[in-house]
Formats: structure tokens, C-alpha cells, sequence
């Protein structure tokens, strides 16, 4: 039986992971400081038998955490899942030392335990290690274009400084690793006010709020539905797969599209509003995931339509978007 620790495991993709872990039937152990995170992510998990959290920030020693140490020498670990760090630009921002510490810090101390006990680590890499890029899509071997002292660059270099540090593990300790490079994930379970476009779009539209478009909105992206990227981050944790792989949906859309389907699946009377676009922007991005296709024979399922009827759905369950006017199709 595996025994799987997922850190960052109380946030979006973290909780998605130790849900689809514990069908697995994995032992997981969730690990998070619930700086964006929230425990009621994790809540329908708790009193799973195979189900262990420890409310911990990864870059403090895990050491130094005597019911996590408990868990560990009881519960011997296989594999290592990375999801801990503030992911959205508004959440970035906001902790920008905490966001450069985590991918640094926090990396190591995995990376530490990983060395330590043999288990295999999965790192959750970002596409924005190839920054407002010049090549599309963008395959594995882009090196990127980003500005390292730009208002991104905390997350940005992070990300790019913690697969470095995993690189020198892999090649000069051995070890057994795998990096996930994700695109654009959305679903439940994102917190509504990350400020993400997705959440900020669906909370505006049911709101019937304006819908804030930044700059002129034909920049691009590419969103992917959280289960397929879940089944990516599976099929890359039990491959033998080395190296970065981008896991993401290479279908991309403009923000204008991206609006106007929302405006459609809530059936909101919201309108479109011009706000200024922030400093370094990406103008375009798409994953070639041609190697995800050919190596791990993973290719994403649901189409944005589809998978935000589901995302709304699960927003009017929430209390906040209870009773509001914006009509059900
Ligand atoms: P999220 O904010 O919902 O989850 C991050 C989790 O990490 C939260 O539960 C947070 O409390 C926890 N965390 C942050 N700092 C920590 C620390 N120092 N110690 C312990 N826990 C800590 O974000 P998400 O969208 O689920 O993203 C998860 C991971 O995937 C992140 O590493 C992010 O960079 C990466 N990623 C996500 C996307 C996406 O579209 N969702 C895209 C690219 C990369
Ligand atoms: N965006 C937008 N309106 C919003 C929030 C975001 O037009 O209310 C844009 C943002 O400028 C970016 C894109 O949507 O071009 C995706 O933003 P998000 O924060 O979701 O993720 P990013 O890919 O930039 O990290």
C-alpha cells in the first residue's frame, strides 16, 4: 500500500489529489498551513481511516513538528505530491517572501525528506516557467522569457528555482522524481475569491456583477478541468517518466471568449468592463502536450463548456451565491 504525504494537500488541486489518492488506496497524509487552503476542502476526507492531516508550513523543518513526525515513523512514506504554494497572482502578491520561500525553503525540506526516506516526489511545476512566452505552444524544451524582477517574478522564479533544485536532486542524489509543468486548472473547490479569471468571472456573472475583462481581453489562455489534470498527475506519478511534462488542455481561448461562455451557462445579464491589464501579463499561452500524449497516454476529456457547468454548479452550492438572481438553465 502506498503511503502518499501531499503537501499543499487542502487547496484546490491538493484536495483533488488526496481524494483521488484515497480511492487509490493510498494512505495520505495532507500536510498544509492554510495560508490559501481550507480545511473544509478536506472536511468529507477526515474521518477516513486512510486519511491523516497535520496542519504544518513546509518551510520549517518538518522535524520540528511532532505530530507530523509521529506520522511519518508510523506510516512509512512512498511517495512525495507538491502542491503547497500560493497560486493565484492575487495570492502571490499578497505573500510575496512566503511565495519565494516555499518554492525554495519548502522545496528543500522535501526534497529532504524524499532523499531521506527513497520516496518518489511529484512536483507541481507551472507553465509560468515560460513566462509571456515567444514560441506556441509551448513544448517541454522552451526555456522561457521572464522577467526576473517583474510583479510575477516572485512566483515565476519560485517555480523556476524549485525545478532547479529538484534537477540537482534528481541528477546529484538520485532522487526519483517527477515534474508536472500545469497549465490553467479550474473546478470546484477553488476558492471564490482567488481572483483567478475563472472564479472571478463565475462570482461576477451570478453576481450579476460586471465582468472584468484586463486589457483588451484577447490574450489567451488554456483551462483544463481539474479531474483530467488530476488523471495526469496519476498517470505521471505511476509512470517512469523523467523530466518536465506539461499537463494541461491545449484548447486556448481569449478572456472575451472565455466571458462571453460564462455569460451563456449562467444565463447572466452582466456586462463586459475594461480594466487595466497587469504588468507582464502573458499575451498567450498553450500547452504542446504531445509528450504527455505519446509517454504517458494521458489526453484531457472535458471541454471548457462542460466543465464550467460543472464549476457553476458547484458555486451555487456554496452560501454566498445561494438565491441569486442569475437564471439555471
Ligand atoms: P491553492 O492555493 O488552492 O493550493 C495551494 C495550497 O498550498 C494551499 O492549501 C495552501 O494553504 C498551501 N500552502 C501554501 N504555502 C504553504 C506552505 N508554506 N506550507 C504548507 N502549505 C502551504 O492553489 P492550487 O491552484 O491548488 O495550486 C496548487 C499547486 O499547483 C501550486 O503549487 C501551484 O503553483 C500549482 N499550479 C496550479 C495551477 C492552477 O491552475 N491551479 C497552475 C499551475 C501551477
Ligand atoms: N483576467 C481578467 N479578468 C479577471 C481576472 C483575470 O481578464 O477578473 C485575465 C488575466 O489578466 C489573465 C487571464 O485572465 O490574462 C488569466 O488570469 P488568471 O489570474 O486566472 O491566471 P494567470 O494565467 O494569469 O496566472
Amino acid at each position: 500500500m502506498n503511503v502518499t504525504l501531499v503537501a499543499g494537500g487542502a487547496g484546490f488541486l491538493g484536495s483533488h489529489m488526496c481524494r483521488r489518492l484515497l480511492g487509490l488506496g493510498d494512505v495520505v497524509i495532507c500536510v498544509d498551513n492554510l495560508s490559501t487552503g481550507r480545511r473544509i476542502n478536506v472536511a468529507d476526507m477526515a474521518d477516513h481511516e486512510r486519511f491523516h492531516q497535520a496542519d504544518h508550513d513546509i518551510t520549517v523543518a518538518l522535524e520540528h513538528n511532532g505530530s507530523l513526525t509521529a506520522l511519518l515513523d508510523a506510516h512509512p512514506l512512498s511517495r512525495v505530491c507538491n502542491f503547497a504554494s500560493p497560486a493565484s497572482p492575487f495570492a502571490y502578491a499578497a505573500m510575496p517572501v512566503e511565495t519565494l520561500m516555499v518554492g525554495s525553503i519548502g522545496m528543500r525540506h522535501l526534497l529532504d525528506l524524499a532523499l531521506r526516506t527513497g520516496a518518489r516526489l511529484l512536483q507541481s511545476s507551472t507553465s509560468e516557467v515560460y513566462g509571456d512566452p515567444d514560441i506556441h505552444p509551448q513544448p517541454e524544451t522552451y526555456w522561457g522569457r521572464v522577467n526576473p524582477i517583474g510583479p510575477r517574478s516572485m512566483y515565476d522564479e519560485s517555480k523556476r528555482f524549485a525545478e532547479a533544485l529538484c534537477a540537482v536532486y534528481e541528477r546529484t542524489h538520485g532522487v526519483d522524481l517527477r515534474m508536472a509543468r500545469i497549465f490553467n486548472t479550474y473546478g470546484p473547490a477553488m476558492s471564490p475569491e482567488d481572483g483567478r479569471v475563472v472564479t472571478n468571472f463565475i462570482g461576477q456573472a451570478l453576481r450579476g456583477d460586471d465582468i472584468t475583462i484586463f486589457g483588451d481581453g484577447s490574450q489567451t489562455r488554456s483551462f483544463c478541468y481539474v479531474d483530467d489534470e488530476i488523471s495526469g498527475f496519476i498517470a505521471l506519478l505511476e509512470s517512469d517518466v523523467r523530466g518536465p511534462v506539461n499537463i494541461g488542455n491545449p484548447v486556448e481561448f481569449t478572456m472575451i471568449e472565455l466571458a462571453h461562455l460564462v455569460l451563456e451557462l449562467t444565463g447572466s445579464q452582466s456586462s463586459l468592463v475594461y480594466r487595466a491589464l497587469p504588468g507582464d501579463d502573458p499575451t498567450q499561452r498553450c500547452p504542446d502536450i504531445g509528450r504527455a500524449q505519446r509517454e504517458l497516454g494521458w489526453t484531457p476529456q472535458v471541454a471548457l463548456a462542460q466543465g464550467l457547468e460543472r464549476t457553476i454548479a458547484w458555486f451555487r452550492t456554496l452560501p454566498q451565491f445561494a438565491g441569486l438572481s442569475a437564471p439555471r438553465r
